[in-house]
């Protein structure tokens, strides 16, 4: 239970429903735990009893609705307690639901190479609705069954006090303790299977997110039955870890219910002994049997909370994870930059053991064109990450107009760069939702004039909901190069005086080509632009070119100076000259 504490503080603005449900469960427990006992020891015996003594009719009338009342009572509290406590666990999970969704916008990219998205969707979907089942359940029962508990053991004490020869009968209410160890050992028990549960829900979701993402793939492999088999032994071990989870629940109910059949079968001993008379004895068993029911549910809730707390503790790996790259404590206000970037001695490893940048010192002035070179893996994406802190450098610095990227606010430094890869992702809304992504809050004059600057206005139009068009997943409805158009369209509207630019590897038809290059040259203008080149026109026009290989900058300068001076230059150039897209 220590587990959910230091969630109380989604109950502040809760407390009236919170409130309602304690009042409501404890009328109910009441009701229940004393009422049916009560009816036994003192309303039967005055109809049936020895001493019966001849009734009016309406004492009659007034005992006959005895039943019913209590009746009525129990079920309009246990109803309102129920509601109200389903309603304040449901609003609990929604707080902590969106927590963790905000979560997952907060925190660094790294964060997400070291986790899988099904296990991420697991987490916020399934250990989400787990702590939900396991809300309802405690919610019917968590205020209501110790109310009622309490109810029947208020009951018994009093006719202890009252009635001779009770006292020795209440010793077998000692035995309701020994329920408590099936409790336990099945607790223990269920938290370990649990864990392993949860863990395979997220191997499950995993496979889905994996094999729908690469839908063509599949397709094209001919890895259909492969899939289905790798899919079919995940479901296969999640069975069997189900299996052993309700292996063990299951068997709370059986156990405590024997031990109470012994405590019940003790007290027809003593009742037996002590000469008890029937009206008292049945009274105590009614009470007893109120307690054993409580006890059993409790046992329930108490599997249920051990369960809860593995979700909690999954979700919880994610709520307390280190954001990383957070805004420093006295940001330096940050409005527009000019846009000159430097790297000062900057390393850089995405695992502690291998370094991927290493030692890289360079400078580029506001409104440069500056190339990226090398060999794949060299380190050029990793080198443009470090610019938007996408990812944080392990030493050294990176500034932009001579300001630290840690001294000013994570947003502030966003709102200068605009980022256009090399497959630009799209949301599934209309195009227009998807192009004011570039600046939030743009006008409709605005965004069509960044869809005309970047060649995507016509194309836009001769859609046939225009700009309302819904693009589908991923931008799924749209061609690559009309895709990459709206991506430039977005940086358009960005204005940012920083450009980041992944150029596509892949062959586009030569009009989307044409248009593409037409679209990048107005883009570029006035900017400092940071392109991972692939194409030797871009190479040769950049103002400023760094070569990459290995971790490190091997050398800077023009094309006409590296093409002379530099052997790997040489050759990546003339490589790329007689690869296709050349123009
Ligand atoms: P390419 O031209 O092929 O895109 P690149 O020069 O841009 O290559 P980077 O993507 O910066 O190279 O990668 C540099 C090195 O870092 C590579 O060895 C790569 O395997 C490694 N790397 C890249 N991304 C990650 C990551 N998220 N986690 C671990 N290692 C990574």
């Amino acid at each position: 239970m220590r587990r959910f504490l230091p969630y109380l503080r989604y109950l502040r603005s809760l407390r009236k429903p919170l409130v309602g449900a304690i009042v409501s469960g404890l009328i109910y427990g009441v009701a229940s735990g004393a009422g049916l006992p009560y009816m036994l020891k003192y309303v039967f015996p005055t109809i049936f009893g020895v001493d019966a003594i001849r009734l009016k009719t309406w004492e009659l009338i007034a005992i006959s609705l005895y039943l019913p009342l209590i009746f009525i009572v129990r079920g309009l509290a246990g109803y309102a307690n129920a509601y109200l406590t389903q309603f304040v666990g449901v609003r609990v999970l929604e707080a902590l639901r969106f927590d963790y969704f905000h979560k997952l916008q907060l925190l660094p990219l790294a964060f997400f190479q070291r986790k899988s998205t099904g296990d991420l969707i697991t987490r916020g979907l399934n250990d989400t609705n787990q702590l939900q089942a396991i809300i309802s359940l405690i919610a019917n029962d968590l205020i209501k069954q110790p109310a009622t508990l309490l109810g029947a053991l208020g009951f018994l004490i009093y006719l202890g006090f009252t009635t001779k020869g009770v006292p020795l009968v209440l010793l077998s209410i000692a035995i309701i303790p020994i329920t408590v160890l099936p409790i336990r050992f099945v607790g223990k028990k269920i938290v370990q299977k649990a864990q392993s549960m949860a863990a395979q829900a997220g191997s499950i979701t995993d496979r889905f997110t994996e094999n729908l993402s690469a839908v063509k793939e599949v397709r094209a492999f001919g890895l259909e039955t492969m899939e289905s088999n790798r899919f079919a032994s995940a479901s296969a071990i999640m069975v069997k870890v189900q299996m052993k989870v309700a292996k063990y629940a299951l068997l709370l109910s059986p156990s405590i219910e024997f031990i109470s059949a012994v405590g019940i079968s003790v007290t027809f001993v003593y009742a037996y002994r002590t000469g008890l008379k029937l009206e008292t004895f049945l009274a105590i068993v009614a009470a007893l049997f109120t307690c054993y029911d409580p006890v059993k549910q409790l046992g329930a809730i108490s599997a249920a909370l051990q369960r809860g707390a593995v979700s909690l503790e999954r979700i919880e790996e994610i709520l307390h994870a280190p954001i990383v790259i957070e805004d420093p404590e006295h940001p330096i206000p940050v409005d527009r930059l000019k846009g000159a970037i430097e790297f000062k001695d900057v390393m850089f490893a995405y695992n502690k053991d291998v370094a991927v940048l290493r030692g890289i010192n360079a400078k580029i002035p506001a409104g440069t064109v500056c190339a990226l070179v090398g060999p794949s893996g060299a380190g050029k994406s990793t080198f443009a990450n470090l610019v938007p802190r996408f990812y944080e450098a392990n030493s050294g610095s990176v500034t932009v107009d001579g300001i630290d990227l840690r001294a000013m606010r994570v947003a502030d430094l966003r709102k200068n760069i605009a980022v256009v890869s090399q497959d630009p992702v799209l949301f599934n809304d209309t195009i227009f939702t998807n192009l004011s992504f570039g600046r939030l809050g743009a006008t409709r004059d605005e965004v069509e004039q960044a869809a005309k600057d970047a060649f995507a206005h016509d194309f836009i139009m001769t859609l046939p909901q225009g700009y309302e068009t819904i693009v589908g997943e991923r931008g799924g409805k749209l061609s690559g190069g009309q895709r990459q158009r709206i991506a430039l369209a977005r940086a358009f509207l960005r204005q940012a005086p920083i450009l980041i630019l992944d150029e596509a590897t892949s062959a586009l038809d030569s009009e989307s080509e044409a248009f593409i290059q037409r679209a990048l040259k107005k883009l570029m203008q006035n900017k400092t632009v940071l392109i991972i080149a692939h194409r030797f026109s871009t190479i040769r026009d950049a103002t400023m070119i760094l070569v990459f290989n290995s971790a490190k900058i091997v050398a800077q300068g023009t094309h006409a100076e590296l093409y002379e001076s530099n052997v790997l230059y040489k050759s990546l150039y003339d490589q790329q000259k007689q690869l296709p897209p050349s123009n």
